[in-house]
């Protein structure tokens, strides 16, 4: 990499700092008032350095009690899903970040067990939203959707495993899926590139989609163009993770010490570590969008398309404030409801009718 491109990512080089207080002074204004709920999924075989790398990421020991099981205890194990919540604050801008990490995915026998942990807990995140949104406190609801999915590619094959494909395609239409090769300070540059190429071809020719970076708005500022150009070029981002601080030509360093030199986690000529990193924290609204708009929107018109009934209907109406509402904010909000079931109706009925 250049010097020139190295320029972009400078601006989030600092050490002990994530950058999401950077944002565009719109969104930075609306998140300092409320806050950024953010979920992020981590999927991929044990091993591949998930835990080691979103810790690096966010700065923060997201894992303080992790227990790795032994080999027997692995094999006898299906996934378990572990959501750790932290909230990370810089310059006055919350972060109440979810991350989803799935430990044991790959090491039990039977991996559709896995799947099939994984895919419902996406959709239990969905039919919660679902039921909070038609329910009666609407202002309040907790969105514990996932918003985004880092798919871990292990750097030691020579692409994607069929178990890859086939789980990818799975998780698809559920969730934004931003691939990541795992474990980078394993492969020489050109090692690298050929990887990357395979991946997405293999991406491509498997008719998986995966998260895409928006088009810049033509009145953008030139460097942010060129960083999203950047970011769009090293998908799928091939990272290196450590949290071990080191000094570096009198510089600290977050790194991998090897008998032949340093790893560095945040030089952009060693690993796209920054580059992911920004990708996450400038789209982090991008990502809600498309959760909220697409697959948000694909659960709920299959979920009516399926007949489902509506979820149930709250038997106690409470105020937060008062503990009870008045009368005329009860039948407001009956009316609302039923309104609600109305349009659900509606919709089944037509499709019904285009399936007859
Ligand atoms: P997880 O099971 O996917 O969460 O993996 P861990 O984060 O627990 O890491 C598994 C092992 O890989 C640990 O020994 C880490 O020190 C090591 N590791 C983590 N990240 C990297 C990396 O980027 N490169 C290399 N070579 N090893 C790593």
């Amino acid at each position: 990499m250049t010097s020139e491109s190295a320029k972009s990512f400078s601006g989030l080089e600092t050490p002990g700092y994530v950058g999401f207080a950077n944002l565009p002074n719109q969104v930075h204004r609306k998140s300092v008032k409320k806050g950024f709920e953010f979920t992020l999924m981590v999927v991929g075989e044990s091993g591949l350095g998930k835990s080691t790398l979103v810790n690096a990421l966010f700065l923060t020991d997201l894992y303080p009690e992790r227990v790795i099981p032994d080999a027997v205890e692995k094999s006898n194990q299906t996934v378990k899903l572990e959501p750790s919540t932290v909230e990370i604050e810089e310059r006055g801008v919350k972060l109440r970040l979810t991350v989803v990490d799935t430990p044991g995915y790959g090491d039990a026998i039977n991996n559709t067990d896995s799947f099939t942990e994984i895919i419902s807990y996406i959709d239990d995140q969905f039919e919660r939203f679902l039921r909070d949104e038609s329910g009666l406190n609407r202002k309040n609801i907790m969105d514990n959707r996932i918003h985004c999915c880092f798919y871990f590619i292990s750097p030691f094959g020579h692409g994607l495993k069929p178990l890859d494909i086939e789980f990818m395609k799975q998780l698809h239409n559920k969730v934004n899926i931003v691939p990541v090769i795992a474990k980078a300070d394993v492969l020489t540059k050109k090692e690298m590139l050929k990887l990357k190429t395979t991946v997405l071809d293999e991406i491509a020719k498997n008719g998986i989609r995966i998260y895409s970076l928006p088009e810049c708005d033509s009145d953008e500022d030139e460097e942010y163009k060129e960083q999203v150009r950047q970011l769009k070029q090293a998908v799928p981002f091939a990272v290196c993770g450590a949290n071990t601080l080191m000094e570096v030509r009198g510089r600290k360093v977050r790194g991998r010490l090897y008998p032949w030199g340093v790893v560095e986690v945040e030089n952009p000529d060693h690993c796209d570590f920054i580059k992911l990193r920004t990708m996450l924290i400038t789209h982090m609204q991008d990502l809600q969008e498309i959760t909220q708009q697409v697959h948000y929107e694909n659960y709920r018109s299959e979920r009516l398309a399926k007949g489902a009934p509506p979820p149930p209907k709250r038997n106690t109406i409470i105020d937060d404030k008062n503990g009870a509402l008045n009368d005329k904010d009860r039948i407001l909000q009956e009316k609302e409801a039923e309104l609600k079931r109305m349009t659900e109706l509606l919709a089944q009925m037509k499709v019904q009718m285009q399936q007859q």
